[in-house]
């Protein structure tokens, strides 16, 4: 196979060199013949709405942190599928429970209840450890978003909602306002649902206010002067993700948490951590509100959730809840806490459980971190490592620092060519300088050393290249 050809995207394709990693690691996978992915990839662009990214795949076979594409190609998948895969593809027990799910009661509509739904409502319970709290089930982290933000509305009577600038929240109405992750992201769609504020992020890596290294909430003390003047001054809620997932992996601080936290008890607004992303066990807490010593009123927790089924989940507490229902709220999905979905996300909390997961993301997310600051030691396009667990970030940046999305596009692709699926990239448009590293939370210390080795590899023939190109 050859390289891949996203020079679209603003990034060059790369001469593959598998046959001599193969030859170094004997770890490359079996090829399985198979040589049609040029045609399904014709049919997938005559009839499929988007092209997939950030290189042309068409996905076949799964195992763990491993996928092979439909030319016998094995990669890691250093993304999760997309952050859903925290149990690792296909794991034999939330499979198994799938299937007996789903040859017994599949749906059953949301105006009846069914078991594993109050099961998993009842796991959720404990695992958020929010003061005895109602869970309102949802499929995607969108829908789940917004189903918080009516919550909010209903329960406060207002209709503010504050968010953090590069912020990810969904794509669907109300909450395509609030996300910031890319610039220009919401041109040409009209206007967005008023009623928005936004705060600076505590992005100490670019820290403008002066904080240093360690975030002392500067951005958010600055934010405050900011939205006394733009808004009504009474915000319904503020929507946060503790670690800014598509917006750069920049983890909050707890200084930054805390303001946040006064700041919403003093206005009465309702803290909702946007979990979709961190939620179930990826930073190696059930969710990463926990590393920051703050409690949120409602934590909206998708993606990994279902062990690759959509289910998501808001979980209020019990005043927010109940006071939600009082005031009439309903939730009505046509899937809404299925019985498919809530048996496949009880196994996958119980594979968390039984295999100790948590433990491992700890301790991989500490390896992974460890290589990657070495990394920034080693390369000057390695500007900075930063993450929690196994969401951990690497930013390419130019000489003078700046944010170098061109270049994280080939650093990307090169890993791609030689077998390691990072997150990032994003075709057309020219973002994201951040590589995302999020193996699913199964991945072994080999895993992780093999994809630092292809990282590695791949930062030195981007930066030789640029070197030769522009050199100093
Ligand atoms: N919130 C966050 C933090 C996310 O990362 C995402 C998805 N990337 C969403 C919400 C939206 O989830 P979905 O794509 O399932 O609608």
């Amino acid at each position: 196979m050859s390289g891949f050809d996203v020079s679209c995207h603003h990034a060059l394709a790369m001469p593959r060199s598998s046959e001599m990693k193969e030859a170094a690691s004997g770890s490359r996978g079996p090829r399985l013949g198979g040589d049609d992915q040029a045609e399904w990839l014709r049919r997938d662009r005559e009839s499929v709405g988007q092209s997939p990214y950030p290189a042309p795949l068409v996905i076949e076979r799964r195992s763990g942190c491993e996928l092979w594409d439909l030319a016998g190609t094995r990669y890691l998948d250093f993304e999760s599928g997309q952050f859903c895969m925290s149990t690792g593809h296909s794991h034999p027990a939330v499979a198994a429970a799938l299937r007996e799910q789903s040859g017994e009661l599949m749906q059953i509509g949301n105006r009846f209840t069914n078991r594993p739904r109050i099961r998993l409502a009842e796991r959720l319970a404990d695992i958020s450890g929010l003061p005895q709290p109602r869970t309102f089930f949802c499929s995607t982290g969108s829908e789940a978003n917004e189903t918080a933000l009516r919550i909010a509305k209903l329960t406060t009577g207002r209709f503010e909602v504050i968010s953090v600038a590069r912020g990810y929240h969904g794509r669907s109405s109300a909450v395509f306002g609030l996300s910031s992750s890319a610039r220009h992201m919401r041109r040409g769609y009209g206007p967005s649902v008023p009623g928005m504020g936004y705060v600076a992020p505590p992005y100490s890596y670019r820290c403008p206010f002066g904080c240093g290294a360690e975030c002392d909430a500067g951005c958010w003390r600055y934010s405050v002067g900011m939205l006394e003047r733009s808004t009504a001054g009474e915000p319904a809620a503020v929507i946060i993700e503790f670690v800014l997932g598509g917006g750069g992996v920049i983890p909050g601080s707890r200084a930054w948490a805390q303001a946040i936290r006064n700041w919403c008890d003093e206005q009465g607004a309702l803290l909702i951590a946007d979990e979709a992303l961190t939620g179930i066990g990826r930073t190696g807490s059930w969710f990463a509100f926990e590393h920051f010593g703050v409690q949120p009123d409602i934590v909206v927790t998708s993606k990994a959730l279902g062990g690759g089924v959509p289910a998501a989940a808001v979980i209020a507490s019990r005043r927010v809840a109940d006071a939600a229902i009082e005031r009439g709220f309903i939730q009505a999905a046509s899937h809404q806490g299925d019985p498919y979905q809530c048996a496949a996300a009880l196994a996958n909390i119980a594979v968390i459980e039984s295999e100790d997961l948590l433990r491992n993301t700890i301790r991989q997310g500490q390896l992974l971190s460890s290589h990657l600051n070495r990394l920034v030691q080693r390369f000057a396009i390695a500007g900075d490592a930063r993450g929690i667990g196994l969401i951990q970030g690497l930013e390419i940046v130019h000489s003078d620092g700046s944010e170098a999305p061109e270049v994280a596009a080939e650093v990307c692709v090169a890993c791609m060519n030689e077998g390691l699926i990072v997150g990032g990239l994003r075709p057309g448009i020219r973002e994201g300088n951040v590589l995302r590293l999020a193996p699913p939370l199964v991945v072994t210390s080999e895993q992780i050393v093999e994809a630092v080795e292809i990282l590695e590899q791949a930062l030195k023939v981007v930066s030789d290249r640029r070197q030769s190109l522009h050199p100093a």
